[in-house]
Formats: C-alpha cells, structure tokens, sequence
C-alpha cells in the first residue's frame, strides 16, 4: 500500500507540471535539424521516433527490462534533459519517481505526457490506488494510438513548418496499432472462454484484459514499490486451482520470484501450473529486434498469451517476425 501522503505530493507535482509546460512551450522551435528529444520509457521513445521521422535524434532513458515505478534519474539523464529541445513521458505517474526533475526540467523547455489527450472516462481507477488512473494505456492499441496523435499535434505546434509531415507520421502509425488491435481480438477470441485468465507479476495488463476480453490479475498492484504480501499470493493460489488455470506469466521488467511462489504454491496442492513465457509490460524487448519496438512487444503479448492459454495464433504473430517464430 502507497502513503496518501504520496499521492498528494504526485498530485502537486502533476498541477505544477501543468503550469510550467504551458509557460515554456509557447516560446520554443527547433534552433536547427536534427533537434534533440528525449524520452523516459521505450514505448514513448518509439512512437515519438515513428512520428518525428529524421528531423529529431529520439533518445530514451529508460532501455530494455528497465521497470519505470522504480527509476530514480541519474545525473546523467537530467543532463540529457536539460540539453534537449523537447522531452515527452507518459505520465498518469508511471514514472512515479521522476515527477520532480520533470516539473524542473520544464521550467525552460516544452515537456509533454503522451497520455494527455486521452479521455479520462476511458481511464481505469484501481481501487488500491489512491484515486488514480492506471498509467499502463500502452496496453491497448487503441489507446496509445490517442497517444500517438497526442505526439504529432505537439510535434506539429513545436515545428510548424513541419506540421503537414508529423500529422500525417501519426495518422499512418495510429492506423498500424488499430491493425494490432484487430489482430489481439481475433485470436484471443480463440482461446476457450473458461481460459481466459491473465495473470503476471503486477497489474499491467488491465488495458490490455479489457481490450481482448481477458480477466487480468497481477500477484503485485499497479505500482511495483509495493511488495506483494503472503495473503495475496494465498488467494491467488486458491483461485489457480479452484479455476483450474493452466499458466502464468513473467514480466521482463519485474523479478520472477512471485510468479515462481505461485507455481510453487499450486504444486504443493497437487496440481500443475506452468509459466506461458515472459510478457513484455513497462519495457519494450532489446533494442534493434522486433520485440523492441511497441508493435512488436504488443504482438508478442498478444500471440503469446493466446497460445499459452490455448487459444490459436500464428508462432510468429501478426506480422510473422516474432523471436520464437523465426
Ligand atoms: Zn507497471
């Protein structure tokens, strides 16, 4: 469980960010090309790079297996911020312990949230939360593409003269995630309906459950930064075997040892339980492979979840070029 005394200071942090970035981006534009952006998680690196094409050199902080709840910023990232033109997060406080250099950083320079135009009736209130919207948007495709259009209209009001090309890289991009998201509900429909169950290390997969048709269930809450406790794995156990499920998942980005307590847990009660791989949830897969970009980490999830929980899908995903495929 986080303080009330957090949220109320994330609740400041996110009021005075407001203020700043409309203070500061009224008076920027690119000194020259490439200009310089920087960007906290790999799924916002991603889409800003797909939307600014060659004009801007796309930086992320945080890499491959890196969990954005628990990343402190280095010296050396708030250098890189305070040198860049542009900075984009995702915000809805995914990056919980970045608040502060942010609201800094944009007392001189335009800093975004990717999630700022999505409805908030859309968003998700996890009761154990505090009030707050799960941040995990990304996992469904419809909702980052908002993101995406998020990303090309700030592009576009940075650069004008540029404007036709960023609105038109988010409009092509946007399209590719409705593809993606047409994909994950054809084949996870084929998974049997008694079957469809997620479960993972913490709550990320809530978006993503509630776009496929899936109940989701994470051993850890929304938010890494709180352990899960005894009773918690307990319950989950029991629901495992009264529900008969087949398989659980490991997250790239959270250690393994609460899926691995649940399969312990469900063996010394006389039944199996296997782990269906590893889902990418607030990290993308290494860069320069497939799984590395949003689209491929999103097909990962979604073809890897439909055939580890019985259902059909192609071993190389929507677009054949998933690792396991090959
Ligand atoms: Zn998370």
């Amino acid at each position: 469980m986080i303080p009330s005394a957090f949220f109320s200071a994330c609740r400041q942090f996110a009021s005075a960010l407001l203020l700043l970035i409309t203070a500061a981006s009224a008076h920027a534009a690119p000194k020259s090309y490439p200009y310089s952006i920087i960007t906290t998680v790999g799924m916002v690196n991603d889409i800003v790079k797909n939307v600014a094409g060659g004009k801007a050199n796309v930086t992320a902080i945080m890499g491959a297996g890196v969990d954005p709840h628990l990343y402190k910023p280095t010296r050396d990232d708030v250098a890189a911020m305070i040198r860049a033109d542009v900075v984009f997060y995702s915000g809805l406080m995914l990056e919980g312990k970045m608040a502060d250099t942010l609201v800094k950083v944009a007392r001189n320079k335009p800093v975004f949230a990717v999630t700022e135009l999505i409805d908030e009736k859309f968003l998700l209130e996890p009761p154990d939360f505090g009030g707050h919207a799960d941040p995990h948007v990304w996992m469904d495709p419809g909702a980052w593409a908002k993101c995406v259009e998020a990303v090309g209209k700030r592009l576009a009001e940075f650069d004008p003269a540029n404007a036709a090309a960023y609105l038109a890289d988010a409009t092509a991009y946007a399209a590719k995630c409705g593809e993606l998201h047409a994909y994950g509900k054809k084949v996870l429909a084929t998974v049997p309906e008694t079957s469809r169950v997620l479960i993972s290390s913490h709550d990320a997969f809530n978006y993503f459950g509630r776009a496929f048709g899936l109940k989701v269930m994470g051993v850890q809450g929304i938010s890494t930064e709180s352990e899960a406790g005894l009773q918690r794995i307990n319950s989950l156990v029991d629901f495992i075997v009264a529900n008969d499920v087949k398989a659980v998942f490991v997250e790239s980005s959270v250690s393994p040892k609460n899926i691995e307590a649940l399969v312990g847990g469900v063996k010394s009660r006389g039944k199996d339980l296997r782990i269906g791989g590893e889902l990418f949830s607030d990290a993308m897969g290494a860069a320069g492979t497939f799984e590395g970009t949003y689209l491929g980490m999103l097909d990962h999830n979604i073809t890897l979840v439909a055939r580890a929980l019985g259902g059909e899908a192609p071993k190389g995903g929507r677009e054949g070029k998933l690792h396991d495929g090959r």
